[in-house]
């Protein structure tokens, strides 16, 4: 039987870390980091997750401002409130909650935030940097998937590592802290051929296709740590991953279990990349 790994209790722990260095930073430096979050439209599971993001600043000691914008909004007033934001020395951080609505272009908002304050990392500097392996900000949730291996003792070296899922957000940058933790990496999509040989080939399976439970104990090498990154939700409201997890923890050596293992640690890097867009401000006011 499997052991849990209760993303949770690393999170928590990982939060009271980031509480101490803030509380530090803000002795010695008199600043305050604070992050902007734009939300549009009235999506419920955004509206859940922008709240945890306020949430988890206000625990740390950071500011949080939240911008709320109605979901026919113009993109160019979008543009507008990231430029005013971007110029705000008082602002840190820069988070525009996606998916936004179709008539808006989310590569055209990305684009426009600040690479330094763009703590979500998807801007393309900031894509080139944790390409060659110089990323000042990486990915929240690739960078939770890493913080809780850490936590559980995993050393990626020399593992196989099997990613399913191809995103910009997820299954690519999770493809480069991999590699950059020494793993052989193999990245899977919806037209890999005979998925199941070769997710049955990973020492580390991490699955981020948003399709709840399709990843099957039979999929899965005796003893593999497995990290579901999925959220589904069902008809009656309750959250699934993509891994069926009763069968898969007969399995595995160690699983995320979903609600409770990838997502909290997600919000955890957010604050931690904050923190560090508010330290490199400050040096750059310094110089
Ligand atoms: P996307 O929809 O952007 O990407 C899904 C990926 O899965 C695509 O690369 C797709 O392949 C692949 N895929 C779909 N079906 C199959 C299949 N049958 N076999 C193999 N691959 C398949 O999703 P995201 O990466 O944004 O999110 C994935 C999941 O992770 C979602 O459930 C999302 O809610 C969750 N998530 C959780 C977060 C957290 O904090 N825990 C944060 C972000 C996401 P192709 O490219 O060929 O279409």
């Amino acid at each position: 039987m499997a052991q849990r790994m209760d993303g949770k209790a690393v999170s928590a722990h990982t939060r009271q870390r980031i509480k101490e260095q803030t509380e530090f930073f803000i002795k010695e430096t008199g600043v305050t980091p604070a992050l902007a979050v734009i939300l549009v439209g009235e999506d419920p599971a955004s509206q859940v997750y922008v709240r945890n993001k306020h949430n988890g600043c206000l625990e740390v000691g950071f500011t949080s401002y939240e911008y709320r914008f109605p979901a026919n909004i113009e993109e160019s007033t979008l543009l507008a409130k990231i430029d005013e934001l971007n110029a705000d020395p008082a602002v840190h951080g820069i988070l525009v909650q996606l998916p936004l609505p179709s008539h808006i272009r989310e590569e055209a908002v990305i684009h426009r935030i600040d690479p330094r304050k763009d703590v979500d990392a998807f801007h393309p500097e900031n894509v080139g940097h944790l390409m060659t392996g110089h990323a000042i900000f990486k990915p929240c949730t690739p960078a939770g998937v890493m913080e809780l291996l850490s936590y559980y003792k995993v050393d990626p070296c020399g593992k196989h590592c099997v990613i399913v899922g191809r995103s910009n957000i997820v299954g690519k940058p999770m493809m480069h802290l991999m590699l950059e933790a020494n793993a052989t990496v193999t990245i899977c999509h919806s037209r890999t051929v005979d998925l199941a040989a070769v997710t049955r080939s990973a020492d580390i399976l991490i699955v981020a296709i948003g399709k709840s439970r399709f990843i099957r104990a039979d999929m899965i090498k005796p003893g593999a740590v497995v990290i579901d990154v999925g959220i589904n939700r069902l008809p009656d409201g309750k959250l699934t991953g993509d891994v069926a997890f009763e069968e898969a923890e007969q399995v595995a050596s160690l699983i995320t279990p979903v609600p409770g293992g990838v997502g909290p640690m997600t919000i955890a890097m957010l604050l931690q990349n904050t923190l560090r867009a508010a330290q490199a401000s400050v040096k750059r006011m310094k110089k």
